[in-house]
């Protein structure tokens, strides 16, 4: 359960609710009533939204009610009267209402992935605004006659882009993400890209002499692509605004054909600012999930990498990073970078331990083998890895044939050990060792190498198995390898 918060902390958050949900409202009332009486953005509703959304159900009433006095006072200064002020501020309620219940789901607020904006642009952008425009314009027509397509219409395109402009920015600020706006590139980057569209803008909406509109979108997409997220929910309505207030004040792209009426005007300004939406959050919602793809993509390559080189039973280097590792030893041996000596090992009547005790039995007696050689090998330079079923090898780059003889009699006695710890019962464990040892400055093949040791294997367990054998020289075998 989440902490309350002391009550005064409420009441006062309440009161702040009330006066920018009212105070947002009035500003919309104010910017545009005096010229034709019909707001083109409604910035209350998408404001209010946000700040109920996030919130527990519990709070919701609290919530609304502050929003409906805050709009109420809003529609009461403007001098709309009682009425019809409780009728507009009523089904402005019922518009955030609605839109908060069908948002009201898990990962709904998630608004870069595609399936939860689309389920907002269809419930908060599209739905809950149609309905409290079908309401509102019944309402005002019942009230005072006016004509009700035209009304409805108004509603509708002006709290669509409310919500659609200003709900985004709210929840990022309400969930504390909004720094990623400015973390996502470099500074300067992040500068240049916030500077772009919104100097762009500036430029279309302070002259009203060359049209520069169509440059806007897409610089607004391109910096919600580069930038995230975060940073679109802030240039949305920033850019919004700006075109807002100047096309208001008569300036600006919108104003470069005089011939067109005020709601021409209107609806030229509110189809733009839908563009920006729709292609900014497109594109930041398409960039998200490109950077989601790639980061995935990189941990499982990473992840492929290490599976694909290490044994999964004994978490050794497996048969492939034996021998990647096999050959660049030989070439540093062979450019006189030390000698080299291999390992080979191999666990004796390791069957008869799986048909008396079990293959379980067998695999925990390969894992305790290996982690006899993983001591073994403590130089970063070493190699032990598991040649393939109860065989093993040990790569000893710098090693002569003096110090590989001694380090295989030790791993030789640490094995036989295991048995003394009485971990495999009556079966004892023992293994069989082939040394081969190529002096430094000299080259050859790796199969020739490994069948080298093999046959000094195929010598240890000749002479009764549990010792070690060394091959004399590392010249091409002659001997046919039958184990
Ligand atoms: P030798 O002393 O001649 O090497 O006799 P051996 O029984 O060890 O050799 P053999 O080649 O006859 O049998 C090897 C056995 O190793 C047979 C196989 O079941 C077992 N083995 C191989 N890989 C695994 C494994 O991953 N787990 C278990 N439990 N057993 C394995
Ligand atoms: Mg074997
Ligand atoms: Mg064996």
């Amino acid at each position: 359960m989440q902490p309350q918060s002391p009550p005064w902390r409420r009441r006062l958050g309440l009161c702040l609710v009330a006066l920018s949900v009212g105070g947002a409202a009035w500003a919309a009332i104010a910017l545009t009533a005096h010229a034709h009486r019909i707001a083109a953005i409604w910035l209350g509703n998408g404001l209010w939204l946000g700040i109920v959304l996030p919130r527990p159900k519990r709070r919701w009433p609290g919530l609304l009610g502050a929003g409906l006095v805050g709009n109420l006072a809003a529609n009461l200064i403007h001098g709309d009267g009682l009425a019809v002020g409780l009728l507009l501020s009523v089904c402005n309620g019922l518009e955030v209402l609605v839109s908060a219940l069908g948002l009201a789901r898990p990962g709904a607020l998630e608004l870069h992935r595609r399936g939860p904006f689309l389920r907002f642009l269809l419930i908060a952008v599209g739905l809950s605004p149609l309905l409290a425009a079908a309401i509102a314009s019944a309402g005002l027509y019942a009230l005072r006659g006016q004509a009700i397509g035209q009304n409805g219409l108004t509603w509708l395109i002006a709290d669509a882009l409310g919500v659609a402009l200003v709900t985004p920015l709210v929840l990022k600020i309400g969930r504390r993400r909004l720094w990623r706006a400015f973390t996502a590139a470099p500074p300067a980057k992040t500068a240049l890209l916030f500077a772009a569209p919104i100097g762009l803008a500036m430029l279309c909406f302070w002259q009203t002499r060359y049209p520069l509109l169509f440059l806007v979108p897409p610089t607004m997409g391109l910096a919600a692509a580069e930038l995230g997220y975060a940073a679109t929910t802030i240039l949305v309505p920033v850019v919004g605004v700006i075109a807002l207030v100047a096309t208001e004040m008569g300036r600006g792209q919108f104003h470069l054909n005089a011939a067109l009426s005020p709601e021409e005007r209107l609806y030229m300004l509110q189809f733009f600012l839908l563009a920006n939406v729709l292609i900014s959050h497109w594109t930041a919602g398409v960039a998200a999930a490109r950077r989601k793809a790639v980061r995935d993509l990189a941990e499982l390559a990473k992840t492929l990498r290490v599976e694909a080189s290490v044994d999964p039973l004994t978490g050794l280097a497996n048969r492939r990073s034996f021998d990647t590792a096999l050959a660049r030893e030989l070439a540093s041996a062979g450019a006189g970078e030390g000698p080299l000596s291999l390992l080979l090992l191999d666990l004796d009547h390791f069957k008869k331990l799986n048909d008396t005790l079990g293959h379980n039995a067998g695999d925990a007696c390969l894992c305790r083998v290996a982690e006899v050689l993983r001591r073994a090998s403590r130089r970063g330079t070493e190699l032990a890895s598991r040649y393939g079923g109860e065989e093993f090898a040990l790569l000893l780059p710098g090693t002569d044939a003096a110090s590989a003889q001694r380090t295989a009699e030790a791993l030789r006695e640490a094995i036989a050990r295991l048995t003394d710890a009485g971990e495999d019962g009556a079966v004892p464990v023992t293994a069989s060792i082939g040394i081969a040892t190529l002096e430094s400055g000299r080259s050859l093949d790796p199969g020739l190498f490994v069948a080298s040791a093999d046959i000094s294997l195929y010598e240890a367990k000749r002479a009764g198995r549990n010792c070690v054998h060394a091959a004399r020289q590392t010249s091409p075998p002659r001997l046919r390898i039958v184990r």
